[in-house]
Order: structure tokens, then sequence, then C-alpha cells
């Protein structure tokens, strides 16, 4: 399949150069060319299916045969190792968990699959495949843990120095190895326009291999669609076919693009709802027809604070920057801090399910934005032992932490210092 900049329809290229490019030269986002509709046969019988063969049948048109099929078969199980189950928490509404994998949060799903992806094609390369990934939290730990030690590949971290929570840094400011962690006097946004900046630097070009982890690469996003089937399958297995709403806690928009990729495969999804925190650059959009981007605000579901998600543009180039294709596809709800309180606070004594912030805005979307008859699904998209200092005065008790956080936090947590210029990066990099 070939990919298109979302800037130039004229702009294409295959898979494996945008993989490793990740932003097209013309600084747009890449889109695959089609959309494949998967048969009716396999949403017939999508309940009998394993999470393993979802994820083979709705990659395969995308990434083979350029990764041969038997490889991809194996590329698949490998990274699709751990259980992303659908629990009831409430009448009607159902937590799709996507905290199974190894650093608790839903962007393992994507940094395994690029890690994966990556590496097959590394083979052949001469040099290095430098990785540049700018991380607001979660990111940072998923992609570090995703590429730790994959030969062939150094990943480098930028995160903004005081805005990550202490368990998301010592995820990837402990690991060493082939994963450098660089701390900016900075926002999110510093960084993300450090990393943009870098990759469209001659320089750095020529005497490197670049390339991107963030949600903006293909690699990472179009595994996403997985787990949006899968959820229906365990829906369907759950006696609920139709009317099934999905809801996704929502920063870059990165991961509700994917959902709408699989809607636009034939997935009967009803409807989407994006969740935010107070940076509601796209609820306001979805209401107003404007889009406004603003500097992000900081928020205690922080790995949602994006003033100009990246992902945007990939959803309005899906409708043809139709507003009114979009409002129909989708609708969007924001929410303060003192309500993601209140709502971890309530869904834990009412329902004894512990939400994370970010999932806690999901949450409260689906009781605002379900009508009669309506099931609704929303993402967890992260453990909630991954936000102690916000969930445990809530709900009055500590949480038990998984042992595989428990390991990260008796590392040791190094980084690099860094201004928020493209300058010093660039001399870091080339050092
Ligand atoms: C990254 C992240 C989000 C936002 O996902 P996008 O794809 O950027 O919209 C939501 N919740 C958690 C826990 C995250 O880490």
């Amino acid at each position: 399949m070939q990919f298109y900049s979302t800037n130039s329809q004229n702009i294409k290229v295959g898979l494996k150069e945008a993989v490793l490019k990740g932003l097209a030269e013309d600084n747009g986002l890449y889109m695959p060319e089609q959309i494949p509709v998967l048969p009716e046969s396999f949403f017939n019988d999508i309940a009998n299916k394993s999470l393993q063969e979802i994820g083979y049948e709705v990659l395969k048109p995308f990434f083979t045969p350029d990764i041969p099929e038997d490889k991809f078969k194996e590329l698949v199980d490998d990274a699709l190792d751990f259980e992303i189950p659908v629990v009831k928490v409430s009448d009607k509404k159902y937590a799709l968990e996507l905290f199974h994998g190894p650093t608790l949060a839903f962007k393992d799903v994507g940094a395994r699959f690029m890690a994966r992806i990556l590496s097959s094609f590394v083979c052949g390369q001469e040099k290095d495949i430098n990785i540049l990934v700018a991380t607001s939290g979660d990111t940072g730990s998923a992609v570090a843990n995703g590429f730790y030690k994959v030969p062939g590949i150094n990943v480098f971290v930028l995160y903004p120095k005081g805005l990550v929570s202490e368990v998301q840094e010592k995820q990837f400011t402990t690991l060493g190895e082939n994963i450098t962690a660089i701390e900016v006097d900075g926002t999110f946004d510093d960084c993300q326009r450090m990393v943009k900046q870098a990759f469209l630097d001659k320089e750095l070009n020529e005497k490197m291999v670049l390339t991107s982890a963030n949600s903006i690469n293909l690699a990472r996003l179009l595994p996403q669609s997985i787990y949006y089937h899968h959820a229906y399958a365990q829906m369907r297995k759950n006696g609920i076919k139709d009317d099934v709403v999905m809801c996704v806690p929502s920063g870059n928009f990165g991961n509700i693009t994917a959902g709408l990729i699989a809607q636009l495969m034939g997935l009967p999804v009803k409807r989407f709802i994006a969740a935010t925190n107070i940076n509601d650059i796209v609820p306001k959009y979805l209401e107003s027809g404007q889009y406004n981007p603003a500097p992000s605000k900081a928020t205690i579901a922080n790995a949602m604070d994006v003033g100009d998600p990246s992902n945007f543009v990939r959803i309005l180039d899906l409708y043809d920057a139709e507003h009114k294709v979009v409002t129909e596809k989708m609708e969007g709800y924001s929410y303060t801090d003192e309500q993601i309180r209140a709502t971890l606070k309530r869904v834990d004594s009412d329902e004894a399910y512990v939400l994370d912030p970010h999932g806690a805005t999901g949450y409260m979307a689906l009781e605002e934005g379900l009508k009669e008859g309506e099931s609704g699904v929303f993402l967890e998209t992260a453990h909630p032992t991954k936000f102690p200092e916000v969930v445990e005065p809530e709900i009055g008790r500590s949480l038990e932490v998984p042992e595989r956080l428990q390991a990260f936090m008796k590392g040791e947590r190094k980084s690099v210092q860094m201004d928020t210029t493209l300058e010093n990066l660039k001399d870091f990099l080339l050092k």
C-alpha cells in the first residue's frame, strides 16, 4: 500500500519510507491511500476470534506484503502478548482496559508494534536508526520500553521538566542502554516543536537517520485500530451487537483516529465520543466549526494536556474537512480537574471500580453522551496506580502497585538537561 501526505495527495511513499520518516517532507502526516473494508464474514464471526487473529486480519492490508505474511503474523502475535479485556463498570458502560501491557498504558500496543515493524526494516541499513520522541508522560515510557535493547536503534525521549509524574519519569529515565532521556525546561508543546524542527533540519538529516515514534507515526497509529475491533468482539460475546458507542480520552487524538479508521473498515460502531480535559480545542471545533489551537494547560490528566492535537489533520483528512460529517461521526466533551476528581471518588464508591484520571473523562463523557438504548465502551488508557498522587486521596486508600511498576521505581533516574532551542538539541545529537 502507498501512503500520502495530508498536505498533498501527490506525495506518495511506500510503507518503509512512511514508517522511517514519520512525517512527510512537506510537514504533512501520512495517510493510507485506501482504507480497506473488511468482509461482512469477518464481523459476523468476530466474537469467535482471538485478539491476535483480529490483529492480523485488521492490519494485513496495510503492512503486507511489504512485510512478508508469515513474518507479519509472528510480529502480531509477539506484539500482542497481553490481554485487553472489556469490563462492565456500570449499567451500559464498559471499560476497555488497555493497561495490561509492560508500562500499564495503551501506548504499549502502538509502541510494541512500531519497535517490531522498524526492526524488520533495520536489517540491511548501514546506520543506526534514531528515534526522537516528545512525551507528556506515557509515550516516553511505552516507546522506551518497546524499543529497549532493540539492536540498531537509539531512542531519545524529550519530556517537559516537572510536568511528568514520578512513576512515568522513572519508566524512561532508568533504562539506560539505547535509551536517552532529555529533560526540557519547557512544556510538552516545546518538546513536540523541537522534535518536529529536528525532523525538518537538513544538517541533522544528512548526518543521521531520524524517525519519530509519536502517535504521528503510522506504525503506531494503525495498530491501535485493532482493539476497537476486539472491544466490539467482546461486546458481541456479551450479547450486544447494535448501538455501540465508543468513547476515547483524547490528547493528540491519535487513539480516536485509529478508532475512526476501524469504523471506516466496516466496524459497526454507532458513534465516537472524544473526551478531553480543559484542553478542549476539538470539542470546541465540533461545536463551532472553528479550530483554534491554544497553549496547553496543565491538568491532572496530564497525558492529554495538548493544545494543538497533531492528529486532528488526519481526522479532517478522513472526512474531506467537512465539519458536518465530522460531527456526525463524533461528539466531544471536556472536563475540569474538579470533575475528574469527583468521578474517581464516585465511581470507586458506587461501582467499586478504580478509574485513572484519563479514563475518568471517558466515563463522564459516556454518562453525558449515551442515549436511550445505546451501550458505551470507554477506553481505560492507563492503570490508576500510575497516578497515585491524584487517585489515592480521592478513594481514601493506597493502591497496590503492580510488580512491573515497582521494578521501575527501584531504578536510578538518569537524564540530560536541555533548554527549548533546536541548536542545543542538535549539538547533543551530533555528538
Ligand atoms: C497518550 C494518552 C492519552 C491520549 O491519547 P492520544 O492518542 O494522544 O489522544 C490518553 N490517556 C493516556 C493515559 C495517555 O497516555
